[in-house]
């Protein structure tokens, strides 16, 4: 096993000065996060010099993996230019171009530094454009840290209302919470809200709930009360866009008036981005005076996201896109395999294009105590060399090659026998 104590000691330093020793609750591990110094391609090596395969890519936002030399490049370019103007760009202008060329029902867009960001300004403009109050989400699915949307974020599918200690009752007062995948119910507790609510908001793909993907009537019965009652529905494809070349909403064939998007479409520098109807999007057009909603941000569009935004939509061409998902896939059914091979049993593998997820049984260690069998999962790997998420999320890039799928799968077997051998049999 590799040494981690250059992790261990910059831990030790880290939390004199930061609460965990870090600022993201998703990239803390007990009993310390090992500590990269640097990535490349497809492959990110730590504080102790250990080189490990990188199947989470910053939680999937790296869709072309570490510094890919034509983003560092458009990077090192725009940052020579400036890293953020009291004025709009060029370079903004083209970026938009090339995001709405992706999907025509993307008419207008505006950026945001973050997914969060973007999720709390689709809200408010659908807030905005319906002069109502109230967002419905799904139970249990994750949209950013917005007080609205990180109410019952925590993939339970429970239908209270629970909060953080950080978040007001009243700002949960205003979100209703909907079944997933459940057209029924979903329809029944949106029936008893109708007159308030502004949006629901639907990650079609939703990880933290287990990747699987919304059904088409589960979608329709959305879409049908959306039109009924004119609500916004917003599709949140921070995660999801990644599936396919229009994302979203055009592989799964329904209609959404906002989209959300982030993470891969900036390939790794912060981003996000409202999109969607024309007629919704101008409650920010300051154009005939004051806006119905005004959007500030002193990094709205920075020139230097904008610039790895466009680098990274060129390189995606659909032959790219194509290549990945064929890996993902081949990925998910190697890991089914030699989980079925090498485990006792009740795991599931789940995932659409490039994106995985593994969920594990219900088990108990051999102790008798009960254990997180994902999370016995993800260390094993990363003692053998590859890197998923805690929660078993992960993704491929196109910096990788069906070599890096056998080298994955090698790994992945062996941590499967750690894994067993750990469980009560
Ligand atoms: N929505 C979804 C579906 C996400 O997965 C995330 C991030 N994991 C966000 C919103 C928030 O994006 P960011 O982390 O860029 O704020």
């Amino acid at each position: 096993t590799a040494s981690t104590v250059a992790s261990a000691e910059l831990n030790r330093r880290a939390r004199a000065v930061m609460p965990g020793g870090n600022s993201r609750t998703a990239v803390y591990s007990s009993p310390y996060p090992i500590y990269v110094r640097y990535g490349h391609g497809a492959r990110v090596v730590d504080v102790d010099g250990t080189e490990r395969l990188d199947f989470l890519n910053n939680s999937t936002a790296l869709i072309h993996g570490h510094a890919h030399p034509t983003i560092v490049r458009a990077v090192a370019e725009a940052a020579a230019r400036g890293t953020s103007f009291g004025m709009p760009t060029e370079t903004e202008v083209a970026f938009a171009e090339a995001l709405t060329a992706r999907n025509e029902t993307f008419e207008h867009v505006r950026f945001t530094s973050t997914g969060t960001e973007a999720v709390m300004m689709a809200v408010q403009a659908a807030r905005a454009h319906t002069l109502r109050p109230k967002l419905a989400k799904i139970a249990g699915a994750y949209h950013g840290a917005y007080d609205a949307t990180a109410i019952n974020n925590d993939g339970s599918g429970s239908l209270i209302t629970h909060a953080t200690l950080g978040i007001p009752a009243g700002v949960s007062d205003n979100t209703v919470i909907i079944p997933f995948n459940d057209p029924e119910g979903a329809l029944e507790v949106l029936g008893r809200h109708a007159g308030e609510l502004a949006a629901i908001l639907i990650d079609p793909l939703p990880w933290r709930i287990g990747l699987v993907p919304a059904s088409a009537e589960y979608l329709a019965a959305l879409r049908g009360f959306c039109d009924e009652h004119d609500v916004v529905l917003i599709s949140d494809e921070v995660g999801s866009f990644r599936i396919g070349m229009g994302g979203a909403i055009a592989e799964f064939g329904y209609a959404a008036d906002l989209t959300v998007l982030g993470k891969v479409i900036a390939g790794g520098m912060p981003i996000g981005a409202v999109t969607g109807r024309r007629d919704v999007m101008a409650v920010f057009d300051p154009s005939a005076g004051s806006p119905p909603l005004p959007h500030s941000g002193s990094y709205n569009a920075n020139p230097v996201s904008m610039s790895a935004g466009l680098a990274s939509l060129a390189l995606l061409t659909s032959d790219e896109m194509d290549r990945i998902n064929g890996l993902g896939a081949d990925v998910r059914d190697r890991m089914r395999q030699i989980l079925a091979d090498h485990t006792p049993g009740g795991w599931t593998v789940n995932g659409n294009g490039s994106l995985f997820r593994v969920l594990g049984p219900n088990a108990t260690g051999a102790d008798g105590r009960p254990v997180n069998a994902v999370n016995l999962l993800s260390r094993a790997l990363l003692r053998h060399g590859v890197h998923i998420g805690d929660s078993g999320l992960g993704c491929v890039s196109t910096a990788m090659e069906p070599d890096d799928v056998d080298a994955f799968a090698r790994a992945f077997t062996a941590a499967a026998d750690d894994v067993r051998a750990c469980l009560a049999q």
